[in-house]
């Protein structure tokens, strides 16, 4: 052993148990996302010595992050030891499993935490809707400290069907998200007095939207919401959201020009900061950026918006496009201070319109980020220098521009640094 070697191992066992206890807590996190933590601090900390087993498994607090893959059996012996040396602390259990994984190892893992529904802070569960009936017997608990639910029911295929958890009341919930099956509405009236966060998917079920925008009434704190399902246009079908700050959702990608601004006049939302829509169409967006009021909506606070297109489309080719943005510019949207499109058909001619030589001076406007569809990426970047070309000729100035040839995954435009970024 070298002088270097006996120093550090000297440091590490002298360490004092409460910096081990901080150096543990420091290695972990929270989160529900899978792949799990690589790095168990608790785990591989706890067998470095006995003096740190000691000290590690008398420490409850490190035993509260629950995140396990349901392979095999070996899963719900570990979960059993975590429910164990956490002792009476609140838990977070992450569990992932799916069609291709066996049964057994779910439903053990959820009989044991069943009787923990108490300690239970966070719960997420990805998982067949194969096994969907070993979720029954949290039916009718309560959860009383639950703050964060979330469940991912892949591959389910009864759609009439919908889930109904912890309905004897979750006091303290404040995130949910559930995908891939109905969620049994209106839930408990305790489950919204505190929801600050929802996010449901399930694209077939009918009469959702409705039952939706009456649940969301009754949220006087939600501020997140996603949904991508089904579109109904009745008077029942409107969100009133007054506290709604962050708005995602998706539209099918098959609709005309009229749709998408049926579908933004579905949200009263005043209090909106940024809206992310799923499946439009340039078309679309020129039909709402002309409008200049709606009958049920407005956004006075709206900063950031982006279109995002799921697909590919031939648009430029089955479709005229006459269409010019009128002024007033944006009269909808008059806070808006980011703009982003992705993938949208004729994505040249709205940067024509918007910043070309005859559009209307934009001085909120701060950012615009664009990632063209591969076929118009040459009309697009000529656009784009037309534009730059004639707002520095009237010394206008022009918004912070990101420009990404591609992108890894439709979300890459939210953290990624683009291609080019020009600041004029
Ligand atoms: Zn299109």
């Amino acid at each position: 052993m070298t002088n270097q070697d006996q120093i550090s191992t000297r440091t590490i066992s002298s360490l004092p148990n409460e910096l081990l206890v901080a150096i543990v807590a420091a290695g972990q996190d929270c989160g529900t996302d899978f792949p799990p933590r690589a790095f168990k601090s608790e785990w591989i900390l706890s067998q470095v010595s006995q003096r740190f087993r000691d000290v590690i498994l008398g420490a409850p607090a490190l035993w509260t992050l629950i995140q396990t893959d349901l392979y095999d059996l070996r899963a719900v012996e570990t979960l059993m030891l975590y429910l164990e040396r956490s002792a009476a602390h609140k838990i977070s259990i992450t569990l992932r499993s799916g069609s291709q994984y066996p049964e057994g190892p779910l439903r053990g893992c959820l009989t044991q935490i069943l009787p923990h529904v108490e300690r239970l802070w966070t719960l997420a569960i990805t998982m067949s809707g194969r096994a969907i009936d070993a979720l029954a017997p949290f039916r009718d608990v309560q959860a009383p400290h639950l703050q964060h639910l979330k469940v991912v029911i892949t591959n389910y295929r009864n759609n009439n069907e919908s889930i109904e958890i912890f309905s004897a009341g979750a006091p303290t919930l404040s995130s949910l998200r559930i995908d891939g099956l109905k969620l049994q509405l209106p839930p408990p009236p305790s489950w919204m007095a505190s929801l600050t966060h929802l996010e449901v998917l399930e694209r077939r079920a009918l009469d959702y939207n409705n039952l939706l925008a009456a649940m969301t009434v009754q949220c006087p704190l939600l501020v997140h919401l996603h949904l991508d399902i089904l579109w109904e246009f009745e008077e029942a079908s409107h969100f009133h959201i007054p506290s709604l700050k962050f708005l995602q959702i998706s539209v099918p990608d098959t609709e005309d020009e009229f749709f998408l601004e049926a579908i933004v006049d579905l949200f009263d939302t005043p209090a909106l900061e940024e809206f992310i829509i799923y499946g439009t169409h340039g078309d679309q967006i020129f039909t709402l950026f002309n409008l200049t009021s709606l009958p049920h909506s407005s956004f006075p606070a709206l900063t950031s918006f982006s279109f995002i297109s799921k697909t590919s489309c031939s648009c430029e080719k089955d479709i005229p496009f006459s269409n010019s943005i009128s002024a007033p510019p944006l009269a909808l949207f008059p806070a808006l201070s980011s703009l982003t499109l992705v993938n949208q058909c004729f994505t040249h001619n709205l940067v024509k319109d918007l910043f070309g030589p005859s559009s209307q001076p934009w001085p909120r406007l701060e950012t615009v980020t664009l990632c063209p569809k591969k076929d118009i990426f040459d009309a697009v970047w000529d656009a784009v220098k037309d534009a730059v070309h004639s707002k520095s000729q009237r010394r206008e100035p022009f918004p912070r521009l990101r420009f990404f040839r591609t992108l890894a995954s439709l979300e890459a435009w939210q953290g990624n640094e683009p291609d080019v970024e020009m600041f004029l």
